[in-house]
Formats: C-alpha cells, sequence, structure tokens
C-alpha cells in the first residue's frame, strides 16, 4: 500500500465492533448503503466518536437555545450527532440511529420545524423568524409577523408543510462566512437571526446554514437527510410570546407543531393529551368540588371546599401519624416574624425577591414566611443540647407564602400560598446516614401509600469553581459522599446532576412518575451547611466540647397543594377509598325505601364510613349516574328485596354491579380497603 492510500483512508468502528478502511470523505449514508440499502433508508441520523481521541469532555447537548447555534457540540461521551452526508475526515467510532431512538425523535422534529418555516414563508413572506427547536412534545417556531395567525392559517400552513415534504427536498448543510451572513440577515431585517449569530457565534468564524429547496436557515444541525423523511406532523397551537422574554420587545408568535416517526405515534400521542385533559386537576377540582380560587381573594390563593378538605384531612393525618412513627416531633411556627429574624436567616439577602414586602407593625416590621426552616431552628436553640438529644427531627404542616409574578399561577400547582409537609433533622456526623436512609424510607413510603410505581432519583452537587456555592470542599464532599453511600446501598440508581445543587448544600430529590408516565418533582432531601452557621447552632459533643450539628431539611409532598393536584390527576379524580371524600352513595329506589337507606346510611357511618343518601324524587339510573359522575367508589342500590333481607345491591364506579351483600358483609370489606388504604375496591 503506497504512502498516499494509506493517508486518504479512514478507519470507520461500527457498533458490532468490525472495522471499516473507507476513502477520507465517505459518508455515513455510503456506508449505510454499502452495508445495505435497507439499513440506508431507515436511518435518520448518524452519532460519531473520534476513534483518536480520549474521553473529551464535552458540552452537554441540551434544547437550550445556546446548544441549538455553538457547535458542534460533543456529548459527555465524546460523541456527537452528524449528517448522514457529513464527510468523515478522521478515524470515527459510527451508530447508525433509526427511528424510536429519542435523539433521533428530536431530529426529526427540529426537522419538522424546518419544514414550518419553509411552509410558513412561502405563504407568509413578510414573517421574519426567530428560532425552532424540538421540544419533549414536539418543537415550536418563534416567528414575529405583525399581524395574528388565525386558526385558518395554521391549517393552510399544515397544508403546506405536507407540500414541502412531498417535494422531499434534500438537507444540505453549507458552510458561510459569518460576517458576510449577518450583513445578509440585516438587510432582510432578520433581526431575530442576527442576534442568535452574534450571540452564539464568534468573529472570523463560518457558521453553518442549512437549505432545503429555496429555505435557508441558520442552524447547527443535525437534520434527517430529506423533507420526506418528515412523516408524521401536525401544526397544534399559537401562543404570544416576547423576544427574548421582554414584554418592551416585540410580541412574537410562538407556533407549536409536533412531529413523529409514523401516523401511528402521533395518533397515540394525541390520544394521551386527550387523557391529559380528562385528567386536568383545575377541571376536575370543579366538576368534583374540591376548591376553588377566587379573583375576590387574589390568584395563586387555594379554598378547600369541604370535599377537598376532607381529602386532605386523610392527607395529613397520615402524614402526621407516619411522622410520629418515625421518631418526629410535631411543631407549630407563626406565619410571620420580625424582619430581623430573616435577615439572620439570610432569607432577606437571599430569597428576598420571593418574599412578601415587610408590614409595619408599632414594635418592628414583620415578613410572612417562606420557609419553615428558621422557625424550627428557634425551637432547637430554645434549649441546649447535648449528643444524647440528638438526632432532633422537627415536622410541621407549615403554612408558607411566595410571591410568585401573576400570570405565573396554574392551578393548585404553583401558588401563592401553600403548605408544606417540612422537616428538620439536626444530628451528628455519624448519624446523618442512617437519617438520610430513614428519610428515603420515608419518601418511598409516600410512593407506595398513595399508589405511584415508580420514581426517579437526582442527586444534585456543588460545582467546586462556582464561588456562589459556600461550604468547604471536605463539608461538600462528605455530603455527597453519604447522599451516594444511602443510595448505592439501597441500590437506588440515580442520576448525578453537577452545580445543581442549592447554594447551601447538596440534595437528592425524588420525582414520582404517574399513571401517564409524567414526571412530578415532590419529594427533596437537602443538607445546609449555611443555617447552622448562620444561627450558631451547637450540641455539647461526648467529648465535652460544643460542636456543630448537621441540618437537613426535608419535604416528601413537597406541598400540600401540588400532592393534592398530582393525586386527582394520578386518580383522575377517582381516590381510592380510604380518601375518597363520599365513600358510598346510597340510592333508594323509590319513597318507600327512604326509611332503610336512612338506617343503612346511619349504620354505615357508624362504623365510619363517609356516605351520602340521594333520596330526591328522581330516577334510580339518575341518582346513581350522578354518583358516578362524582367518582364515588360505592353505589348502594335499595329496594324491597335488599329491605327485606337487610342488604344492599351493590355497584363499583371500576366494575359496575356486583350484586347483593348483606350490610354487616360490605361493612367489614370497606372496613378492610380503608385500613389498608388499598387501591382496589
Ligand atoms: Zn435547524
Ligand atoms: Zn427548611
Amino acid at each position: 500500500m503506497s504512502e498516499l492510500q494509506s493517508t486518504a483512508n479512514i478507519s470507520v468502528q461500527l457498533p458490532d465492533g468490525s472495522i471499516r478502511e473507507v476513502p477520507q470523505g465517505t459518508t455515513p449514508f455510503d456506508i449505510a448503503n454499502a452495508i445495505s440499502p435497507r439499513l440506508a433508508a431507515a436511518v435518520v441520523v448518524a452519532r460519531i466518536r473520534p476513534l483518536a481521541a480520549t474521553t473529551t469532555t464535552g458540552t452537554e447537548s441540551d434544547s437550550s437555545e445556546e446548544s441549538m447555534y455553538s457547535g458542534p457540540t460533543t456529548d459527555p461521551d465524546g460523541t456527537r450527532l452528524v449528517d448522514l452526508s457529513t464527510p468523515l475526515t478522521e478515524s470515527v467510532e459510527l451508530w447508525f440511529l433509526k427511528e424510536q431512538d429519542e435523539a433521533a425523535l428530536k431530529v426529526v422534529r427540529h426537522s419538522a420545524a424546518h419544514v414550518m418555516a419553509t411552509a410558513i414563508l412561502e405563504l407568509f413572506p413578510e414573517t421574519k423568524l426567530g428560532h425552532g427547536p424540538a421540544t419533549d412534545q414536539g418543537f415550536f417556531y418563534d416567528v414575529y409577523r405583525p399581524s395574528p395567525f388565525t386558526d385558518a392559517d395554521l391549517a393552510a400552513i399544515e397544508a403546506k408543510m405536507a407540500e414541502v415534504v412531498a417535494r422531499n427536498e434534500p438537507f444540505v448543510r453549507e458552510e458561510y462566512p459569518r460576517d458576510a451572513a449577518l450583513v445578509a440577515y440585516r438587510l432582510q431585517g432578520e433581526f431575530m437571526k442576527v442576534h442568535f449569530i452574534e450571540r452564539f457565534t464568534k468573529p472570523g468564524e463560518e457558521i453553518s446554514l442549512y437549505k432545503n429547496g429555496n429555505f435557508t436557515d441558520f442552524c447547527r444541525g443535525p437534520h434527517v437527510p430529506s423533507t420526506g423523511r418528515v412523516k408524521a406532523f401536525k401544526v397544534m397551537s399559537v401562543a404570544g410570546a416576547y423576544w427574548l422574554g421582554d414584554e418592551k420587545n416585540q410580541q412574537l408568535q410562538r407556533i407549536y407543531g409536533t412531529a413523529f416517526f409514523n401516523d401511528k405515534d402521533l395518533q397515540a400521542h394525541f390520544k394521551r393529551l386527550e387523557e391529559i385533559k380528562a385528567r386536568d386537576h383545575r377541571v376536575l377540582g370543579k366538576q368534583l368540588d374540591l376548591y376553588s380560587i377566587q379573583e375576590v381573594a387574589g390568584s395563586g390563593l387555594i379554598f378547600w371546599h369541604p370535599k377537598g378538605g376532607i381529602v386532605r384531612h386523610r392527607i395529613e393525618e397520615w402524614m402526621r401519624q407516619e411522622c410520629i412513627k418515625r421518631g418526629y416531633d410535631l411543631v407549630y411556627t407563626p406565619h410571620i416574624m420580625r424582619r430581623e429574624m430573616w435577615k439572620i436567616s439570610g432569607h432577606e439577602e437571599n430569597y428576598g425577591e420571593n418574599m412578601y414586602p415587610p408590614m409595619e407593625l408599632d414594635d418592628a416590621e414583620y415578613r410572612l414566611k417562606p420557609m419553615n426552616c428558621p422557625g424550627h431552628i428557634l425551637i432547637y436553640k430554645n434549649s441546649p443540647k447535648s449528643y444524647r438529644d440528638l438526632p432532633v427531627r422537627y415536622a410541621e404542616l407549615g403554612n408558607v407564602y411566595r410571591y410568585e409574578r401573576s400570570g405565573t399561577m396554574h392551578g393548585l400547582l404553583r401558588v401563592r400560598g401553600f403548605t408544606q409537609d417540612d422537616a428538620h433533622i439536626f444530628c451528628t456526623p455519624e448519624q446523618i446516614e442512617d437519617e438520610i436512609a430513614a428519610c428515603i424510607d420515608f419518601a418511598e413510603s409516600v410512593l407506595r401509600t398513595f399508589g405511584f410505581q415508580e420514581f426517579k432519583v437526582e442527586l444534585s452537587t456543588w460545582d467546586p469553581k462556582d464561588k456562589a456555592f459556600i461550604g468547604s470542599a471536605e463539608k461538600w464532599d462528605g455530603a455527597v459522599g453519604s447522599l451516594t453511600k444511602v443510595l448505592d446501598a439501597k441500590g437506588i440508581p440515580y442520576k448525578t446532576i453537577p452545580g445543581e445543587a442549592a447554594f447551601y448544600g447538596p440534595k437528592i430529590d425524588f420525582k414520582l412518575v404517574d399513571v401517564l408516565g409524567r414526571l412530578w418533582q415532590l419529594s427533596t432531601v437537602q443538607f445546609d451547611f449555611n443555617l447552622p452557621a448562620r444561627f450558631e447552632l451547637e450540641y455539647v459533643g461526648e467529648d465535652g466540647s460544643r460542636h456543630q450539628p448537621v441540618m437537613v431539611h426535608r419535604a416528601l409532598f413537597g406541598s400540600v397543594e401540588r400532592f393534592f393536584g398530582v393525586l386527582i390527576e394520578h386518580y383522575a379524580g377517582a381516590f381510592p377509598l380510604w380518601l375518597a371524600p363520599v365513600q358510598v352513595g346510597l340510592v333508594p329506589i323509590s319513597e318507600r325505601h327512604h326509611a332503610y337507606a336512612h338506617q343503612v346510611k346511619a349504620e354505615l357511618e357508624a362504623a365510619g364510613l363517609r356516605v351520602e343518601i340521594d333520596d330526591r324524587n328522581e330516577k334510580m339510573n339518575g341518582k346513581i349516574r350522578d354518583f358516578a359522575n362524582q367518582k364515588t367508589p360505592y353505589i348502594l342500590v335499595m329496594g324491597d328485596k335488599e329491605a327485606e333481607a337487610h342488604a344492599v345491591s351493590v355497584r363499583t364506579r371500576a366494575k359496575g354491579d356486583q350484586g347483593s351483600l348483606a350490610v354487616e358483609t360490605f361493612i367489614a370489606k370497606t372496613a378492610d380497603l380503608v385500613k389498608t388504604r388499598s387501591m382496589e375496591l
């Protein structure tokens, strides 16, 4: 082999370990095609890693604006996505991403955003383009056009997109001198493109443009090979957004769409959206008369109605009993405290923007509490502590008030006043691992009790280079070490997120997975190096000298309001028997059976059940339907036969008619379901 040939060849290592020698400039598509034309047709995008490179520490790819333009980004594992048409210039490991790959889906979705932009400009050439990233649900494109897009416009855009797809235009990447691109975009009045180029590229660089047909976009890529690969898509909606999120800027229109590999996936997505809509806690909250938010009182403030109130009572009662069982002490602390105290705690300085403004009283200024921690600390500090008193665990279902910007509130999920199931643990360094382990057990118990099957754990740590994090490396390493040790010992998989900790210490977050697979951030366990120092917390150690205790904040529901919202959606309003506001609905067939129905009601209530009777002069089926609409777990129908036998005819909301049961048998069965907090009926 001649010298010349050997330098012109590169090695490509495939996932099966085989290595192909190919001429420099060969594309991933060429290689796929050489393996089999069918593979080439199925591949969406390629992933490569230079063979020469040892693990490079790249920037993590994400869906932020920056990741769309500054590039090429390399994932932490040293790989990166490239177009199938990218000429390979060095020896690489090569993977082909086919349909069903999550990363490939993002490439399809971002390509669909280009297709949508193509369609928009063909129909509405006066439109200026912002950016169009893929998202978890699909994609969007921010555009500027003085007149708003109507539903008819969106339908026209979708129809035009189908034409762009049918034209099957190849996506072609071109490098272009940055300064020339800026001049051209300025001339066209593309103020957003100018901004992105200036912000995310450097003078003298070449920038990458992607072309399909007559459409060109400033973009890092990668893309699918051609517009024909965008096979299943839908333009969903349009919403207003300000350019750069600033209300003084131009009002943009954000056009949302979604795209999938095929129509089946797209239809499944719509079905899921329907389900999400049917479970919306704001709709169910009204339908089931659980809670309200009243404009006259202010937004983000929750009124718990009797039916929501009883559910809350059961939830809180469970939590308090569990706390006592697990060695916590229940405490209560004031809702307002002196401003001076919030200065000592550092909340005024570090959290002031989220707090309500001070109130002037005759003796001092006061502020509403955004957190319960200082209150618990003051109780701890109120008497001297020795190592024999530790661990101290204070729990409170504490109401806190936080300022959220108007317009950002969302039902029970984002509010201005809420109740944390808050606890603070003060312990010695030797006790910390047991305490963390107990917190994790407790969090798992919440999960099981309320009928969740799965959760995901994230460990947030510091960035030693970031000065915003307080505390020594020794403290951080020790705390992170304890957290990982406990998670590892329990065999709980977790994702570590460097730099995401609170400034005062590392934390573990638990995200529950609901019945639709959605993630909800609820439980959190956090170390705190800050408050014990600020409040000069101490205990006398075995050695007789003073030490600073380790402090942990933990909340398991997070916020009772938010948890209630999650439960409503998780159960679709059909609460398990132990939580259901009305557990049993009684339906006497006619007026003749009212006396018997009231007798049964008294017996069930004596057994502790929550019962409602419908003795209106209505048809039986209408009454059954009303209870069913309220998602009442049991509906008992009573006529002559039942009255004679001291029985009830049982219907469950899940399974319908269950036949007749003696009243005593029904009571025994339901008592057991309530006691075991069963999810079944
Ligand atoms: Zn693009
Ligand atoms: Zn706290």
